[in-house]
């Protein structure tokens, strides 16, 4: 086992979820920021764990022949793009494979099924400059120099970087002009340690398909003044539609505010995925990768399947962008949204189509659609609330068992799932597939090229009652799943930070065995002190814990 501050040289052989390389040393893991797959490199331990340490890269001994020079020359400090030194068809490969390892792993699918049904996951023929929104901090650099980019580390100085490489290239100009403002004008910079200063952030965002460009200066005061020397100076900028300040007077970390003043032209710009219209203003939603959005969400609606007469339900909606898409083919569409302020711009951007067979419910998938299903039974004595699809597009944590459970019972032909984890995808699957749903298509989109986030979407489909279920029985298999097999605590908790990122305690676990019937310590179970209230493991982690258990067949 390795010890902090040692060094050692290790060959990376994988990469983990947020892009880090992964290599072994005896048998002992490190994860190394910066390090592709394929590199020999020279590393020095920062943290020792029993299982497994984090380790820095001190020098690279052999390239990996997947290494590229990184287009940004601050990409390591930046920190905002963790593969960019990964040549792009490789960022693809590890994707899909991540995939495809979470479906057969977590999942539980044979990889013949998985190698037969996976489509080739879609990449970008352009992978930079894809973000249509960005958000620089406005601080001063070594120098003292005013200036935009990013914070280095976790101090309150910035690197200056006008020309992010995943940025829109129109960035640089309005930096500038925003900063020769600021020169002339001798406005301060918001400086975070004291609180004292004014511009805090610029953002910027901009319509793909429309070219216009809206300007936000977040400012921590009541007005910017001279503004409209601002105002005159951005509004040369062709496509330029929109100039506000939003005012965040707080001492916090969360870049907007609530309140939005104009400054110039008009509150917000316009932009389409497909052919739906949105309008988007300094606070709303919107996809940042427009591009590949129209991609997943188009492959969505080709995976529903649909002819005109459906009803179909967009859990988990936002502002509504996968439901409009689908309600030009639909008969009715319901959304359910845990954000008002998402349903309500869903409303407008339903309105602004022309489009009137969508509805919209705020609250929480888990309470929306099982009350939903419960009060339909109700007025309708004898049936049960019917979708012919339901599609899912769930933050990383997936679907509470509760809407699995409801959507099931709604029975719809086909379900539509599109996933930001396919860990989390992975464990849902296995729960329909275990309510007569088969899994029919997978297919990875790239909708963030140089990170290492992939999205998902898949097909599930109902088995129909009189399909023939093939059972090819192995009695070696049988020997082996019954055999009992322990992992230790530790190995659970590995397991689970790794593949879910979640921290987890040993009682948890032992919470969890014990629900599913696995023997567990005493002590395990109950606090040293009498009457003290044992904390109770959230379903978050109870799904996570569950899903390390059928990792190591313990379950
Ligand atoms: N398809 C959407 C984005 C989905 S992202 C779009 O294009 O706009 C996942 C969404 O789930 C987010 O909008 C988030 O606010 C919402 N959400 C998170 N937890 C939820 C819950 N428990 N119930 C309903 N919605 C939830």
């Amino acid at each position: 086992m390795l010890k902090k501050n040692d060094m050692a040289v290790v060959t990376i052989s994988d990469m983990g979820v947020d892009g880090e390389g992964i290599g072994k040393v005896d048998g002992y893991t490190l994860f190394v920021k910066d390090a592709v797959i394929g590199d020999v490199v020279n590393v020095k331990v920062m943290k020792a764990k029993k299982q497994y340490g984090y380790a820095r890269l001190m020098e690279i001994v052999e390239a990996s022949p997947y290494r590229v020079k990184p287009v940004c020359p601050v990409a390591r400090q930046c920190g905002g793009c963790q593969i960019q030194s990964l040549a792009y068809e490789k960022q693809l490969e590890f994707k899909s494979n991540k995939v495809r390892g979470n479906l057969i792993r977590i999942g539980g699918f044979e990889e013949d099924q998985i190698d037969r049904i996976m489509e080739p996951i879609a990449g970008m023929k352009e992978p930079y400059h894809y973000r249509n929104k960005a958000q620089y901090p406005i601080g001063k650099d070594k120098e003292g120099n005013l200036t935009a980019g990013f914070y280095a580390g976790r101090t309150h100085q910035i690197i200056s970087n006008l020309d992010c490489a995943l940025g829109m290239p129109v960035n640089r100009q309005i930096l500038e002009k925003v900063l020769s403002y600021m020169e002339e004008n001798h406005i301060s910079a918001y400086d975070e340690t004291t609180g004292k200063g004014l511009v805090r952030h610029v953002l910027i965002r901009c319509g793909f398909t429309t070219d216009e460009i809206m300007v936000c200066i977040v400012i921590n005061g009541n007005n910017l003044p001279r503004g409209e020397k601002l105002a005159e100076s951005l509004a040369e900028i062709p496509g330029m539609k929109s100039i506000t300040y939003n005012i965040n007077q707080e001492n916090t970390n969360v870049i907007m505010g609530k309140e939005v003043r104009l400054l110039w032209g008009q509150e917000y710009i316009t932009d389409y995925i497909g052919n739906v219209k949105y309008q988007i203003s300094p606070l709303s939603f919107f996809q940042v990768n427009p591009v590949q959005t129209n991609v997943l969400y188009g492959q969505a609606l080709e995976y529903a399947g649909l002819t005109g007469n459906e009803t179909v339900w967009d859990v988990y909606c936002g502002i509504g962008t996968i439901s409009l898409f689908l309600a030009q083919k639909a008969g009715k569409v319901y959304g359910v949204e845990i954000v008002p302020q998402a349903i309500e711009d869903a409303k407008k951007n339903a309105q602004i189509n022309g489009i009137q067979n969508a509805e919209f419910f705020v609250g929480k998938a888990e309470d929306v659609l099982p009350d939903y299903y419960a009060q339909y039974a109700k007025e309708h004595p004898g049936e049960t609330a019917h979708a012919d699809v339901i599609v899912v597009d769930p933050p990383r944590k997936g679907c509470e068992e509760s809407v699995l459970e409801t959507m099931v019972n709604m029975g719809p032909e086909r379900i539509v799932y599109v996933s930001c984890d396919s860990a989390t995808l992975a464990r849902d699957l296995k729960y329909l597939c275990g309510k007569g749903y088969e899994l029919e298509k997978v297919r990875a989109v790239d909708m963030f090229p140089m990170t290492g986030h992939v999205e998902t979407v898949v097909l599930l489909s109902q088995q129909k009652p009189d399909d023939v279920i093939e059972v090819d029985l192995d009695l070696d298999e049988l020997d082996i799943t019954s055999a009992e097999s322990k992992a230790t605590y530790q190995e659970i908790k590995d397991y689970v930070l790794k593949e879910f990122g979640l921290k987890v305690s040993t009682l948890y676990i032992s919470q969890i065995k014990r629900k599913c019937g696995i023997e567990v310590g005493e002590h395990y179970n109950f606090s040293q002190k009498e009457n003290q209230r044992v904390p109770q493991c959230p379903k978050e982690k109870e799904d996570a814990i569950r899903a390390a258990l059928e990792h190591f067949a313990m379950i």
